[in-house]
């Protein structure tokens, strides 16, 4: 089910709780509550950015991030220099000193790698992720992502503005919210349209599309030690099988 349907199927249910237990309708607590419902309704792309940046922000301060001229940050700028807008994006790539094998990416255009990460994948295979990552930003997953983890995390009552609530948003809400896209479960479709948008990507950039095959393959030689980003849902097999086809096909 969308989340619009979700929202809509919410504000009919409240309203029908709105009933008072004599049978007769309580308009006030009907348009109340319904009033919260809609507040999240209006929960628009701006205000869902502004959290993505916040949480950004919030996870930046508590990350070591690589130093511009380390050997991290000078690998990332290399890949990434000519990529700030691409696809009508403004995207901004940092390095987290980290041995986790992760990279994430948020609505805002935020795209973190970690130097595990790094260290696992030559060049291509690097750039296929982030690609990969970026494709997830374009195609809105990242976006409904954050706005499913504000809607679960936040309270939007209708007596404040969304972007209010969004502005003093404490830190251990923004904790959560960097929690979910951190690890963040996106479904088989949404994962797919993902490969698909890197292989695309590399090949409109002169790179060799298959890289984003090999860096699924270097993961899989890992999988088993760990979840979040490793646990491929789809398999890595089904990936794979469904890259090769893809490509063979442009
Ligand atoms: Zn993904």
């Amino acid at each position: 089910m969308s989340l619009k349907s979700q929202l809509f199927l919410f504000s009919l249910i409240l309203l029908l709780g709105g009933c008072a237990a004599d049978g007769q309708f309580d308009t006030g607590k009907a348009l109340n509550i319904s009033a919260g419902a809609l507040q999240a309704s209006l929960l628009d792309k701006q205000s869902v950015k502004m959290a993505a940046s916040l949480t950004a922000k919030e996870l930046d301060g508590k990350n070591v991030i690589a130093a511009a001229s380390t050997p991290y940050a000078v690998r990332l700028t290399k890949l990434t220099g000519n990529l700030h807008n691409y696809d009508g994006l403004n995207l901004n790539f940092k390095v987290y000193m980290s041995p986790e094998i992760n990279a994430f990416a948020m609505a805002d255009g935020t795209v973190r790698v970690y130097s595990g990460l790094m260290d696992l994948m030559p060049d291509d295979q690097l750039l296929a992720v982030l690609f990969h990552e970026i494709g997830h930003v374009k195609q809105n997953h990242s976006y409904d992502q954050m706005k499913k983890a504000l809607l679960t995390n936040v309270a939007f009552d209708a007596a404040g503005s969304v972007g209010g609530t969004i502005g003093s948003l404490t830190s251990s809400q923004l904790g959560l919210l960097a929690n979910a896209a951190i690890n963040a479960r996106f479904s088989q479709a949404d994962e797919l349209e993902s490969d698909r948008y890197a292989f695309r990507a590399l090949k409109q950039t002169n790179r060799d599309p298959y890289a984003m095959k090999r860096s699924i393959e270097t993961l899989q030689t890992l999988s088993g030690s760990g979840g979040g980003f490793l646990s491929s849902h789809p398999t890595n097999q089904t990936r794979i099988d469904a890259i090769v086809k893809e490509i063979g096909r442009m």
